[in-house]
């Protein structure tokens, strides 16, 4: 999968070295409660749609290129900067979305049945602000270690790209 990955990369032609420094956002210490009035002002309006009306972002969209992209790093909550997932877990399912099969802090990423489709789907949304990020397939066959997909909106997400050692 990972030879996949890196052969499909290369394909884009759009390999960037362009790199900006930056740090991980501090990790929320409760729970973060706001308004929809100040989520809006914080929020773009895609991200709004995603994490606040659980809106799905069209696949193969520009977060979805991003994702290919990006090499070690960590993936936080782009509502709240909650710790969600890591490079170390990411994978190309072909999908559309960013996909991983682990989160890198499971506290911070909660799991509930979402019927809203006409069918069971597992919606995982951030434990800590409560923001939609995607849902949770699980038993497709992907060859990782869990046989889960989590299928994550790229507007949800936040990358910090790891400190060259
Ligand atoms: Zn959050």
């Amino acid at each position: 999968m990972m030879t996949l990955m890196l052969a499909l990369g290369a394909c884009s032609g759009r390999e960037s070295n362009k790199r900006t420094v930056t740090t991980p956002p501090p990790e929320p210490a409760t729970q973060v409660i706001k308004s929809d009035a100040e989520w809006k002002k914080q929020l773009t309006s895609e991200q709004y749609r995603i994490l606040r009306e659980a809106a799905t972002e069209r696949p193969h969209g520009k977060g979805y290129e991003e994702f290919r992209q990006q090499g070690a790093g960590t993936y936080h909550c782009a509502g709240c900067g909650a710790l969600l997932f890591s490079s170390d877990h990411k994978f190309d399912s072909g999908c559309g979305w960013p996909s991983f099969y682990d989160p890198a802090k499971a506290q911070n990423v909660k799991l509930s049945e979402d019927h809203s489709m006409g069918a069971l789907r597992i919606e995982v949304t951030c434990a800590v602000c409560g923001g939609h990020l995607g849902h949770r397939f699980d038993g497709e066959g992907f060859h990782t270690p869990t046989d889960q997909r989590y299928c994550i909106n790229g507007g949800a997400l936040k990358f910090v790209p790891a400190e060259k050692p």
